[in-house]
């Protein structure tokens, strides 16, 4: 367990533990010099790294307890979204909203706000009413909506302790249809982009950068709840099954073509039992904007798309709604998320990942916490954040060089480095 998945990153820990209780996470964290939890280890960077000890909960037992009454359940935070979903269908309930790859754990994606697409749909973090962590000391403690910590210790990006559970709002369960249309110039999102995103549940766009143009459109729709196309759409349906890159293999994908399924079926592009089909051969950088500067955005990556494309495999365009955790990328504005799936040679990614940074400077990006960046997206609660570390970490046992870079500060000078 010495590298991510993507494989451009080697851990530093010295050890690696799975306990089985939660009894067992407090002693290992208590005994602990300096330890951090991994999840499925999906980050593109040194975030879920540490000197010490990494500390998986993969193994505590798969709980998914259901509470048809509130429409929550509690949910053991070493699931995956593929092993989670099922389980909240069965019983008759859904989330919102799914990152693009179902095997992502539920404690990693809360941790770093990952999200999916939709005008009206969030982070998975902000589905969280309430969370047990162990803390630094091997207490455990729960923190519930309501708390004047909450909103800070949600997307705790692993820096505050461990997260063994997670109690999630739900909705009832829904079925969904997803159809791909390809060719759309770029113009025609000049006076039509939050049109077309709220067309239908959940939208997403992806261009190659190869023409002002998207390459493909999906359209997610809820069966109960039709897209509505706009009259100017002039995209053609595909003709089968797509990858959202041109050319490689969809068999990894979700079901096409409009075809009903489950929820957990429809909103993440790839299917939970295959790997994408780059299996990890790919590097990503994301950029969290407020929404109205979507358009414009679009065509200041345009100016620059030929020297984009060297580096780039495929970028995605999704929207997400507010929320108001602290570190959310999307904390305090409605969101458009500009991806970057990359080639995986860092070396050719890094001077386009500058110049993107560079294009999108005028937006005040965020970039995923998770993912490849040079830039430091700005949040309001910072220093509140930093606040939170002393006190939750006053000896720095979850710091690593990740945190330094990004949250140091007064609040948590004098531990470890
Ligand atoms: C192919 C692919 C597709 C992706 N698609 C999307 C997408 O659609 N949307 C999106 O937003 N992101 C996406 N991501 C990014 C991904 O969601 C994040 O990297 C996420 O953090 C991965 O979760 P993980 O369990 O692998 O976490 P890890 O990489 O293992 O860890 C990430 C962080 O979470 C913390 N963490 C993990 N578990 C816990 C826990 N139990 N308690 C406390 N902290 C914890 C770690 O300490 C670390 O800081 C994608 C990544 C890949 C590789």
């Amino acid at each position: 367990m010495t590298v991510n998945w993507a494989g451009n990153v080697r851990y530093t820990a010295s050890e690696y533990v799975r306990p089985f209780t939660v009894e067992q996470v407090r002693k290992a964290v208590a005994n602990a010099g300096r330890v951090r939890a991994l999840g499925t280890r999906h980050s593109f960077n040194d975030l879920a790294d540490s000197p010490g000890v990494l500390l998986s909960v993969a193994d505590l037992p798969p709980i998914v307890d259901v509470d048809t009454t509130r429409a929550t359940a509690r949910v053991a935070a070493g699931l995956s979204y593929a092993e989670l979903a099922p389980r909240l269908d069965a019983a008759g309930f859904a989330l919102p909203s799914m990152a693009s790859l179902p095997h992502i754990s539920v404690g990693g994606a809360v941790a770093t706000a990952t999200h999916g697409s939709g005008v009206r749909n969030q982070v998975l973090s902000a589905s969280v009413t309430e969370l047990d962590l162990v803390t630094a000391g091997g207490d455990v403690v729960t923190i519930g909506r309501g708390d004047p910590d909450f909103e800070g210790v949600v997307v705790g990006l692993g820096a505050l302790g461990v997260v063994t559970h997670v109690t999630l709002d739900l909705v009832p369960a829904y079925e969904m249809r997803q159809r791909v249309y390809g060719g759309l110039a770029l113009e025609a999102l000049d006076d039509h982009f939050a049109e077309l995103m709220s067309c239908a549940y959940s939208v997403c766009l992806f261009t190659d950068w190869r023409a002002p143009a998207l390459t493909q459109v999906w359209v997610q729709e809820r069966v109960d709840e039709p897209a509505a196309l706009p009259s100017w759409f002039t995209a053609e349906p595909a003709e089968g099954p797509r990858h959202p890159v041109d050319g490689m293999d969809p068999v990894s994908c979700t079901t096409q073509g409009g075809v009903a399924g489950p929820w957990f079926d429809r909103l993440p592009h790839f299917r939970s039992d295959q790997p994408p089909s780059s299996s990890g051969d790919e590097l990503q950088s994301e950029y969290m904007i407020p929404a109205t500067d979507a358009v414009a955005a679009l065509h200041a990556l345009d100016e620059v798309r030929e020297r984009i494309r060297p580096a780039l495999q495929i970028c995605e365009v999704r929207t997400v709604a507010r929320d108001g955790l602290w570190l959310s990328t999307c904390t305090g504005r409605d969101t458009v998320s500009i991806h970057f799936t990359w080639v995986s040679d860092l070396s050719v990614v890094l001077p386009v990942v500058r110049l993107v940074e560079e294009r999108l400077a005028p937006f005040s990006p965020r970039p995923h916490w998770a993912k490849t960046s040079v830039a430091t997206g700005e949040y309001e609660r910072l220093p509140d954040f930093r606040a939170l570390m002393g006190r939750y970490d006053p000896a720095g046992k979850f710091a690593n060089a990740f945190t330094e870079r990004h949250f140091s500060g007064p609040e948590t000078s004098g531990r470890n480095r």
